[in-house]
């Protein structure tokens, strides 16, 4: 039985999980999640605050243990234990307040998962490798500011609470650990804007973190994608596509982004094949499937799998004259490098490209 892909550290410091209940300001009518309640530690100093508790762990062994922990004391009716991988749910239950003691393996997907929750909790108080920590609060021009910091500082407020050492864990982690306080924005602080739409432009925007925005978004990869959206979102609106095809020589400007296929990714790129995917915006299957009637007659047969093999049509050059003139006319952010841009510029460009009728979701 191999828990070794469990991140089980368990938190031996009580001073630490005293505080980590205490910086969630848990009220008495409050429903807490736990990730990972592993034996407990955290559990019971939730179950004193808490109107009730609902821990999720993989592990049955650890699911057991924190069980037993309460068996027979009053705490016992407040707690509820759902066994199973807390990114697997596709439904939670509603709760107030988060705390974790997150294991590594699940960092990333986890605060994503919390910044799309239609209605997030109040506070989470998580603790995470301190290099991911410094990752949500890093600033624009910082080498660690990425996706993940762009988003967590839009949807919300970030706090750094404690740095942790290795030694308070057992076994101890390679890696220092933090503690910070996550609370989503709501009401007129949230901003309003589709989450899906604005982190499926910050992922082509990150594709080449250091590389200029020229560079992200003429590829073939991504130009092929934002065609496919563009052609999902004609269909949609009854606008016609032109798939004439592009005689010989107009077709120059392919040559430069074949080009940039071949710049080697470097650090802090985000891979657009990552496992989380494409959040839906590359989701292949859509376009083939997609059958609403469009302006002419044929034109709602499906987008072939093998678009980009086959001849290009115009309505790839209208698209790619579409990216360029967002970039270098409607933003002049073509030459600037996403990890030195802000939300202000993110958002500046997720307008400009809506406003040519090009979505990410
Ligand atoms: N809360 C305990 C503590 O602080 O001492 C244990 C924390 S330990 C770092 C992480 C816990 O999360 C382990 O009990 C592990 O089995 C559990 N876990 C790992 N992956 C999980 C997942 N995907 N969903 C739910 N629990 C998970």
């Amino acid at each position: 039985f191999n828990t070794s892909s469990y991140g089980q550290h368990i938190l031996k410091n009580p001073g630490i999980a005293d505080a980590i209940v205490q910086k969630a300001f848990i009220k008495e009518t409050d429903t807490v999640l736990e990730v990972g309640p592993g034996t407990g530690n955290i559990s019971i100093r939730i179950l004193e605050k808490a109107k009730k508790l609902i821990a999720v762990e993989i592990d049955p062994r650890m699911a057991a243990e924190v069980t037993k922990r309460v068996q027979g004391k009053p705490e016992q009716r407040k707690l509820e234990v759902l066994l199973g991988d807390v990114i697997k749910m596709e439904t939670l239950p509603e709760f107030d307040v988060l705390v974790s003691n997150t294991p590594y393996q699940i960092s990333s997907p986890l605060v994503f998962k919390i910044l799309q929750m239609p209605k997030p909790p109040r506070c989470c108080v998580l603790m995470f490798q301190r290099e991911f920590a410094l990752r949500l609060t890093a600033k624009p021009g910082d080498s660690l500011y990425c996706r993940l910091s762009v988003n967590s500082q839009f949807w919300a407020k970030i706090t750094h609470i404690l740095k942790v050492g290795k030694k308070n864990f057992s076994p101890p982690p390679l890696v220092e650990s933090a503690v910070v306080r996550i609370e989503p924005k709501v009401g007129s602080d949230r901003p309003n804007v589709s989450f899906e739409e604005w982190d499926g432009m910050l992922r082509i925007c990150f594709n080449r973190r250091n590389k200029t925005l020229r560079a992200s978004w003429f590829t073939k990869e991504v130009l092929s994608m934002v065609e496919r959206n563009y052609r999902i979102w004609c269909s949609l609106n009854n606008v016609a596509v032109d798939d004439s095809p592009i005689e010989e020589g107009e077709d120059d400007e392919v040559m430069d982004m074949d080009l940039q296929e071949n710049v080697e990714p470097s650090a802090g790129d985000e891979p657009l094949d990552e496992e989380e995917g494409w959040g839906g915006i590359m989701d292949v299957d859509d376009a083939d499937n997609d059958t609403t009637p469009s302006f002419f007659g044929n034109n709602n047969a499906p987008v072939p799998k093998t678009q980009s093999k086959r001849r290009k049509t115009r309505v790839a050059l209208l698209v790619r004259e579409k990216i360029r003139k967002v970039l270098e006319d409607d933003t002049k952010l073509a030459d600037q490098r996403s990890g030195k841009l802000d939300e202000t510029d993110f958002l500046k460009l997720l307008y400009a490209f809506n406003s040519e009728n090009i979505h990410f979701s």
